[in-house]
Formats: structure tokens, C-alpha cells, sequence
């Protein structure tokens, strides 16, 4: 007879800290702009992977929810939210997709965006993360970078790209705190990818890598 007190989770609940398990995981990396969250999308709507972008966790929050006070106070700034509260959130929210169903961890690979950001997030997430590769998007072209930004910041409504001196911000925060994530890795992990490509030809490089893991059965 089920305990209704203490019911036996479903099967596709995952509590990758209690069973040791870890999420098969894709890590889109890349300045603001470089084009991650283009490519999370499409890659989030292939069977077995599931997009999560930090920064849309982020804002999904209601404005009169603490956290989301937290993250209009921090984003509007260009700066990163504290750490602890940041990986808090996520963990919930990953929890939340798992419960509901769209992630299954033991099908989908984890297609995550904007997240791990700076080594101490990289830390946080060791035991929860089984990291089988890196899309590095790189743009050595700044201008098309801030012009993407201000772009997307007219279409989407997102206030922290509106703003010249809030991009440079963001940007100063991806070399100084993000970009050493990188050395956080294995570098056959790594695979860097020039993001000033159309984005099809952005996406025919990771669908390459991605379709080569999976044939060797990574
Ligand atoms: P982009 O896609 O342009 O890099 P994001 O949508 O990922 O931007 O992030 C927007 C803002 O959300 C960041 O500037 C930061 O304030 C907050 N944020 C998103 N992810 C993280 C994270 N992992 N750690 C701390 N802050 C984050």
C-alpha cells in the first residue's frame, strides 16, 4: 500500500545528488551577443535535449517575487547575481522541468546557456553536471556583438541590452569573471566555434559534434 505521506517518486524524477547521478550536459559558452541562445533553441526542440537559459529562468520571475527584485537589481547593472542565490534558482527550476516532464535526465542531454558563468558556479555545479561538451561561440568583431545585443534588446523587450554602458559592462564581466570558466574544463571538451558565421553554419558545427559524441556512445 503507497505511503501518501512519503510517495515513491516517479521514475524520471532525477536527484542527482542523492543517487550520484549527474545530467549529460551541453555547455554553450560565449560573450553576451555571441549567439547562445539562438542556437539553445533550436537545439532545445531536437528530441532528447532540453534547453535551459539562465538568463530566461531569470526573467520568468515575477516582479514581485525577492529574486526577481534581485535580478532587475543586478541585470540592470550588467553585473552577475550573487552565486548562491543564482544556483539556488536554477537547481528549483531544473527540479520543476523534471517533475513536470520536459526534462527527462535519464533521455535528454541538458543544452545549458548562461550557466555555469564564473569558476565558483563551475564548482557548485560539479556534482550535479556531467559535462560532455563545450560550444565556445567566439566573435572577434565587438561592434557586431554590441549591435547584436542592441538588436535583440528592441525585440525582446530586455531592458539590461538597452543601454550602451550596460553592454560594456556585461561584456567586462564575460572577460573577467566568465571566460576563465573555460580553463575549468578538459580542453577535448572545448570545441570553439566562430560565431560571426550565418547561424545555420554556427549550428551544422555543433549538430557535427553533437551527432560524433552520440555515435561513440559519450
Ligand atoms: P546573455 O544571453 O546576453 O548572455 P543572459 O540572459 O544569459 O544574457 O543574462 C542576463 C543577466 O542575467 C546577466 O547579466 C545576469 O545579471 C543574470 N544572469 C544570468 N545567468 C546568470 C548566472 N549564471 N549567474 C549570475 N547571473 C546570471
Amino acid at each position: 500500500m503507497p505511503d501518501p505521506l512519503n510517495p515513491t517518486p516517479a521514475p524520471h524524477v532525477f536527484h542527482p545528488l542523492s543517487d550520484r547521478m549527474k545530467y549529460k550536459t551541453i555547455l554553450l559558452f560565449g560573450a553576451p551577443g555571441a549567439g547562445k541562445g539562438t542556437q539553445g533553441k533550436i537545439l532545445g526542440t531536437i528530441p532528447g535535449h532540453f534547453h535551459c537559459a539562465c538568463g530566461d529562468v531569470f526573467r520568468n520571475l515575477r516582479i514581485d517575487d525577492p529574486m526577481g527584485r534581485l535580478f532587475v537589481e543586478y541585470a540592470g547593472k550588467g553585473q552577475l547575481v550573487p552565486d548562491e542565490q543564482t544556483i539556488g534558482l536554477w537547481r528549483k527550476n531544473i527540479q520543476g522541468v523534471s517533475l513536470n516532464g520536459a526534462f527527462n535526465p535519464e533521455r535528454d542531454w541538458l543544452v545549458l546557456d548562461g550557466i555555469p558563468r564564473n569558476p565558483h558556479q563551475v564548482e557548485m555545479l560539479r556534482d550535479t553536471l556531467d559535462v560532455r561538451a563545450v560550444f565556445w561561440l567566439t566573435c572577434s568583431d565587438m561592434n557586431k556583438m554590441v549591435e547584436r545585443l542592441q538588436r535583440r534588446a528592441l525585440r525582446e523587450n530586455r531592458l539590461d541590452d538597452a543601454n550602451l554602458d550596460v553592454i560594456k559592462q556585461r561584456l567586462e564581466v564575460y572577460k573577467n569573471e566568465t571566460k576563465s570558466v573555460l580553463e575549468c574544463y578538459d580542453p577535448k571538451l572545448v570545441h570553439e566555434i566562430d560565431s560571426t558565421q550565418s547561424p545555420l553554419a554556427v549550428l551544422r558545427e555543433i549538430l557535427e559534434i553533437i551527432a560524433r559524441l552520440k555515435a561513440a556512445g559519450s
